[in-house]
């Protein structure tokens, strides 16, 4: 695999990512980092949900890992993030550390995720949070205000038969694409969400925020006929139990909406449903086809690139991939462009005949002060 050659050339993946051993035979595919023999052995232990270790001379990398590499960009970005933040008396261990130290280290970086900027932990740890000198991020007050006065002028329902029917049509936790599956700094909170989940609630702790989406509507294509001879569709946007709709096109199955929605987004990041209906007036309103966004291709490339935006202008920073599971029509381009996270993504509707639904995000991460 030529790619996977070039980026095992890079100077900084000759080095093993956590010790710094010379040549390194392994590769962590859900972080993004090439490892030597001794560190796999603690990765491994760690467990596949939080890295996928695979040996380099394996013939057998799919597309789709050699991506998540390419994306990370090597040992030295993954680590530009994972030992961000490294304390002054925390020392990397050396090619010849032994076990325990150098597993202290790994599961510290990785696994509690100790090291990262405070705002992108996925899980806060009692010993990062008292000890701790940062105040838990929060959003910019006048922005927060702003969106929520956009929400507000929207009707907004949540939980009713419509939130509960679009959950029926849920992707399990997993079969989400190789991003969320394999990539740890986005998706630990999905595989280890439960219990970090359960326990935010029990303490009730305030929710991290990682940052507001702007989810823009804005059309669908060759969607189904739901009454005699056309449908009159409107999209209902969903983050957890947040609900909003556009306005109704009528007899149209080829509408344009062109509407904005502002959610803030937690930790861990949810998937955004997004369902079209026939606004029907005597009756039910049908399904017309649902679709869910998976955040972490998104976050993770935002968190990757972080700081480095000014410099770019424009320019593609990842990518969401079509796969099965997903119903993308396309791979979707993750790009900053003048500053701005942006995603644009076209989605072949699930759940129905046929149909397709147009949207596009943009990203605004909280920064640490
Ligand atoms: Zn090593």
């Amino acid at each position: 695999m030529d790619k996977l050659k070039k980026l095992l050339q890079q100077p900084d993946n000759r080095l093993c990512a956590d010790c710094r051993a010379p040549y390194p035979k392994w590769a962590s595919t859900s972080i993004g980092v090439f490892i030597c023999t001794k560190c796999y052995e603690v990765h491994r232990d760690l467990g596949a949900h939080i890295s996928t270790v695979v040996s380099v001379n394996l013939e057998e990398w799919s597309d789709e890992q050699v991506e998540v590499m390419e994306a990370v960009g090597g040992n030295a970005a993954a680590n530009s993030v994972y030992e961000k933040c490294i304390p002054s008396d925390v020392r990397k261990p050396s090619p010849n550390a032994s076990i325990d130290e150098r597993t202290d280290f790994i599961r510290r970086k990785y696994e509690d995720q100790e090291f990262l900027k405070p705002n992108l932990r996925m899980k806060a740890t009692s010993r990062t949070r008292s000890s701790s000198s940062t105040e838990p991020t929060s959003l910019n007050p006048s922005a927060l205000s702003n969106r929520d006065s956009v929400n507000n002028n929207r009707d907004s329902v949540t939980s009713n038969s419509r939130s509960s029917r679009l959950n029926q049509g849920e992707t399990p936790p997993g079969s989400f694409n190789n991003y969320s599956n394999s990539s740890s700094l986005a998706s630990s909170g999905r595989s280890g969400g439960v219990s970090s989940r359960s326990s935010s609630s029990s303490s009730a702790r305030k929710e991290e925020s990682l940052g507001m989406l702007k989810v823009t509507i804005i059309r669908g294509r060759s969607l189904v006929v739901r009454d005699l001879l056309s449908s009159d569709p409107y999209v209902s946007v969903s983050y957890g139990t947040q609900t909003f709709k556009t306005g109704v096109v009528n007899r149209n199955l080829n509408p344009v909406w062109k509407e904005e929605f502002y959610f803030s987004v937690g930790n861990p990041p949810q998937p955004v449903k997004l369902e079209v209906f026939d606004h029907d007036v005597f009756s039910a309103d049908d399904s017309m086809g649902t679709a869910e966004v998976d955040l972490n291709p998104l976050i993770l490339a935002a968190q990757m690139h972080q700081g480095m935006f000014e410099a770019f202008g424009s320019e593609k920073i990842g990518r969401w991939l079509a796969t099965s599971d997903n119903s993308l029509i396309e791979d979707s381009n993750i790009e900053v462009i003048d500053g701005v996270i942006k995603q644009d993504i076209i989605f072949k509707l699930k759940n129905v005949e046929r149909g397709e639904l147009e949207l596009s995000l943009e990203w605004v991460p909280i920064h640490a002060p």
